[in-house]
């Protein structure tokens, strides 16, 4: 009861969360309602009219209607049992009706009460219409039947009534029906986007990254288990909570703690994009290292809605990453020593007069494969060392000489070989820079072309001024690069096919220490290349006018 005056008075209640028989009551009560106040108008206008037995009878069945909606268990009953109380209320109005003819006219149209009933319960637009005209042609025609002898016409001029009841029914019908189906779509649509928002949560928790959310005005509003156990491990010690600014969060490699507006959320948070940026988080054992990436989110409108940061824990791999560069520098630093001494031995006793040919021959064989060697291991030392100090020190160069000088360096491994090299040279190529970096540029590119050369094959060593750059191409007729190789080859400890088919040894490593070189002068290492035809290695370092770096000249024009 208490529901149905919820409902009621306040609507604070949906009508369709009540039980089946308040929903009963409360679709009935407003035709018993009705007829009630027709009872007081006509105790006022006709109080004669109230005794006449239809009326009457009509009042009592619309009771009696009323009393039925209450006391029968319809939630017991199947659902389409309730539908005879409307139709029981087509017998009620009609009985009022006949009883009021005469003194209160148009009452037949208190029918669309229960019209409405019918139509609203969601049945079929065809089972709704077959019920309403049926009602309604029994509720005007029943009394014409009963006295007998009317004429076909008042038939036809009772039509009225049930022509409008049924119209109401098939508007109703179809609200209801299409407010159904529209229902029925949200709840489909809701449903699917609570399965989502399910399948979302569990793969928030199953991945190995932590994910924050930040809303527009910097609030978390989302993170997932991974990230609370990061947060903890940033927090100082003996702290259950503590805001951003005091949470220990380090430069990676260092002891160094990040000033607030420089961390990662609050950056984020200003919009900014953030790559696989290196933090160590915590102090001691417990510490971790994390890569973070951040990316900020729109709303439907476009507005910015806030940012999302994923933070990986590269702990593990960094050290992996650490031990791996020390124990090959430590390696490579214990073979370089023996090794210079064998290759100095071996040039010294090039010189001596009294040797046979053959044995020079096999001395300069020992000879080129301890120079191979010692390059080797150079470059696994320059590329476990990169890094940690690159202690640059840059003048004025002549590129056009270095490569000049290249070409002597590598004189006896190409005479060893059998293949002839050529300088292509523009005059002076001046450029600032890294001698030691330089050289090794030029070192490689050459031992290379040499390296992945047949007998026979020529080299061509160009340089030339291109605009502020000064170029230097290294050419050979070697095996040349698989298209598909190109891209990885100056990343480090990655080979070609073609090298790796053909069993020439190397590390992967020389081409990518080159190209960082180039890179942190300013300048390019490029290749074009084909199979079995052979390869380009173009290098660009910007050129050096009186000492001034071209970079900076055109700053200074600019
Ligand atoms: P590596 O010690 O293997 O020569 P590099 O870093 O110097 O290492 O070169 C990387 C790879 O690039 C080589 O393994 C080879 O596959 C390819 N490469 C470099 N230079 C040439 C060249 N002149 N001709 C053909 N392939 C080359």
């Amino acid at each position: 009861m208490d529901k149905l005056l919820d409902v009621l008075l306040l609507g604070r209640r949906r009508f369709g969360a009540l039980g089946p028989r308040s929903r009963a009551v409360l679709s009935q009560l407003p035709l018993n309602l009705t007829l009630l106040l027709v009872f007081v108008v006509l105790a006022f206008a006709d109080p004669h009219a109230l005794t006449l037995p239809p009326f009457l009878s009509g009042q009592i069945v619309a009771l009696v209607i009323l009393l039925l909606c209450a006391v029968v268990p319809w939630g017991r009953l199947p659902e389409w049992c309730v539908l005879a109380i409307p139709l029981l209320d087509f017998v009620a109005v009609g009985l009022v009706r006949t009883g009021a003819t005469g003194v209160l006219s148009g009452l037949g149209l208190l029918a669309v009460f229960p019209v409405m009933w019918l139509a609203g319960s969601g049945r079929r637009l065809r089972l709704v219409v077959a019920l309403c005209t049926f009602a309604s042609l029994v509720m005007v025609w029943t009394p014409l039947l009963a006295i007998g002898g009317s004429a076909p016409h008042t038939f036809v001029a009772e039509l009225v009534v049930p022509l409008m009841l049924v119209s109401v029914a098939v508007a109703m019908s179809v609200m209801t029906l299409s407010g159904i189906a529209q229902q029925q779509r949200v709840e489909e649509l809701l449903a699917r986007s609570e399965t989502r928002q399910r399948l979302l949560d569990t793969v928030l928790e199953t991945v190995d990254v932590g994910v924050l959310v930040i809303d527009d005005a910097g609030t978390d509003v989302f993170m997932n288990s991974r990230q609370r156990q990061l947060y903890l491990t940033a927090l100082p010690p003996g702290a259950a909570r503590a805001p951003e600014s005091e949470l220990l969060v380090y430069r990676d490699g260092t002891d160094e703690l990040v000033p607030v507006e420089e961390r990662p959320m609050g950056r984020a948070n200003a919009g900014e994009e953030l790559n696989h940026e290196m933090y160590r988080l915590g102090r001691g054992p417990e510490a971790r290292t994390v890569s973070i990436s951040a990316r900020a989110f729109r709303d439907a409108t476009g507005e910015l809605a806030g940012t999302v940061l994923a933070c990986t824990d590269v702990t593990e791999v960094v050290a992996a990453v650490r031990a791996r560069d020390s124990f090959l520098a430590a390696m490579s630093h214990e073979f370089r020593t023996p090794l210079t001494s064998l290759l100095g031995y071996a040039e010294l006793l090039l010189e001596d007069e009294s040797l046979s040919t053959s044995a020079r021959s096999d001395l300069r064989v020992m000879s080129r494969n301890a120079r191979h060697l010692r390059k080797m291991v150079d470059d696994i030392l320059a590329a476990s060392v990169e890094g940690s100090s690159p202690d640059v020190r840059r003048t004025e160069l002549d590129l056009a000489e270095l490569v000049r000088q290249a070409a002597v360096s590598a004189a006896p491994d190409a005479e060893s070989r059998g293949i002839a090299v050529r300088i292509e040279d523009d005059g002076e190529l001046p450029v600032v820079g890294d001698k030691t970096g330089i050289v090794r540029i030029l070192d490689n590119l050459v031992s290379n072309a040499l390296k992945y050369s047949e007998s026979g094959a020529l080299v061509t060593l160009t340089t030339e001024r291109d605009g502020w750059w000064a170029v230097c191409r290294v050419r050979d007729e070697g095996i040349g690069i698989p298209p598909e190789d190109l891209e990885r080859i100056f990343t480090r400890f990655q080979r070609s096919s073609a090298a790796l088919r053909s069993g020439i040894p190397g590390t992967g490593l020389g081409l990518a220490l080159a190209h960082e070189v180039a890179t942190q002068h300013g300048g390019r290492l490029e290749c074009t290349s084909e199979v079995g035809v052979g390869s380009v290695f173009t290098l660009r370092l910007p050129l050096a006018r009186a000492g001034v770096s071209p970079n900076q000249s055109t700053a200074a024009e600019e």
